[in-house]
């Protein structure tokens, strides 16, 4: 036996079917047409935004890392929660601005921007979080071609990270942000080409279970942007603080500490540094706000025994949900939370191994599960699906294709 993922509060139950917003799986099949299915619970993204303003203090804004879940109708249920959108392409650009977002709500970070991604990001009033010095001057050129004073901040690389986080994005050498020594020169050289100062972008990783580790990465965001604001001899206009807050996953993860980390930040609001003491802070969240409020479902197509170990494999599988076949960067595969969907109050009966109906062996939705018995036409609930699952798969392998997706 191998434990599944704990499932994520805020689902119902009705006639013992898995329930989302009110409407019972199958019917939410029936109304998308068919599985593959995601499905995205606007109100479990209203309430997540709502416990994330109760914790932290007041003057921190929430930006959306939209990576996470790019589609239009999850783009427009967060314009209305969040304060600020972080793109990472020219692509999101183009779907924020489909979704009706104010480009000046919006930055946009990550490496390898291209001249054409730089001047559409210009010329809307974009917020460039700059990586590198080469893109810096590129930006001042095409802003100076535009005749725009382009609005840039940098992205620092920190000499720290986040302790725990399972996708490190600071410490040492890497490819995104600039080395923090050389960030006052290249910050005095931005404001002195008449560009607009829009301050630092320090993100030092992310899926973070560990609290204190986030709490002391929060710390030392703000001491080292005080540091190099003094460098720079200018007040921070912006900080975004990075972000990192995790979801549990997988058996024994415990859920970030939220009244914790909104105390530790409160404390540190009090008291900042004079030169950073008018400065809006960012933080900027992908998965937390999303992850837990999707659901991936799929059908049941055969049922069968190999070796004397019970196989049930559905429509779906790693084209769409890759993180939980364990091939999205981790090491170990462990399950993610998993159910039968219209068996959703029945006791675990069997022990089986779902997978997908891609013909290799990587294509594993849940090993050796403790489930209610399940026969074909039964439908499979994969949680933790709203971040990382649509659009972080190869949807085109073996000519699968993509899954359907609706918000309820
Ligand atoms: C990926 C990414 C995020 C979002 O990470 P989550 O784990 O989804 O919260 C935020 N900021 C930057 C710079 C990123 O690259």
């Amino acid at each position: 036996m191998k434990p599944l993922g704990p499932i994520p509060a805020g689902f119902g139950v009705i006639d013992g079917e898995l329930a989302i917003g009110g409407e019972t799986a199958s019917a939410l099949v029936q109304r998308a047409g068919d599985t593959p299915l995601f499905v995205y619970s606007r109100s479990l993204m209203q309430q997540r935004v709502a416990e994330l303003r109760t914790h932290l203090p007041d003057r921190i804004k929430i930006n959306y890392a939209i990576k996470a879940n790019p589609i239009v109708p999850v783009l427009q249920v967060m314009s209305e929660l969040v304060d600020g959108f972080d793109i990472a392409s020219g692509g999101e650009l183009a779907m924020v601005r489909q979704a009706g977002v104010d480009p000046a709500r919006v930055s946009f970070a990550g490496p390898g921007k291209r001249d054409r991604e730089l001047a559409a990001a210009i010329a809307a009033g974009v917020t460039l979080n700059v990586e590198s010095a080469g893109e810096m001057r590129r930006a001042l050129a095409i802003g100076s071609k535009q005749a725009i004073a382009p609005k840039l901040a940098l992205r620092v690389n920190p000499d720290f990270e986040l302790r725990g986080s399972g996708m490190k994005m600071g410490g040492g050498a890497k490819p995104f942000g600039i080395d923090q020594g050389c960030i006052p020169e290249l910050a005095k050289e931005l404001i002195g080409a008449g560009a607009q100062w829009c301050g630092l972008h320090i993100f030092t990783g992310s899926q973070s279970l560990d609290s204190d580790a986030i709490i002391d990465a929060q710390a030392n965001v703000l001491a080292l942007a005080a540091r190099l604001a003094e460098d720079i001899d200018e007040p921070l206009p912006k900080l975004n603080m990075g972000g990192g807050f995790g979801i549990p996953y997988f058996h024994g993860d415990q859920p970030v500490d939220l009244p914790a980390i909104g105390a530790a930040l409160r404390n540190q609001m009090n008291n900042l540094p004079e030169i950073i003491a008018n400065t809006e802070f960012y933080i900027e969240l992908g998965r937390y706000l999303v992850g837990e409020a999707g659901v991936y479902l799929t059908t049941i197509i055969d049922r069968k025994e190999s070796h004397g170990q019970t196989y049930l494999v559905t429509d779906g599988g790693l084209h769409h949900q890759l993180a939980a076949s364990g091939n999205f960067g981790t090491v170990v595969r462990r399950n993610y939370p998993l159910a039968i969907a219209n068996r959703f109050d029945a006791p675990p009966e069997e022990e089986v191994n779902v997978v997908g109906c891609l013909c290799t062996p990587l294509d594993r939705l849940a090993d050796k599960a403790q489930l209610p018995r399940a026969e074909v036409g039964d439908l499979v609930a994969v949680f933790c699906a709203g971040a990382y699952g649509a659009t972080a798969s190869p949807s085109a392998f073996l000519g699968q294709g993509p899954a359907r997706e609706i918000l309820v």
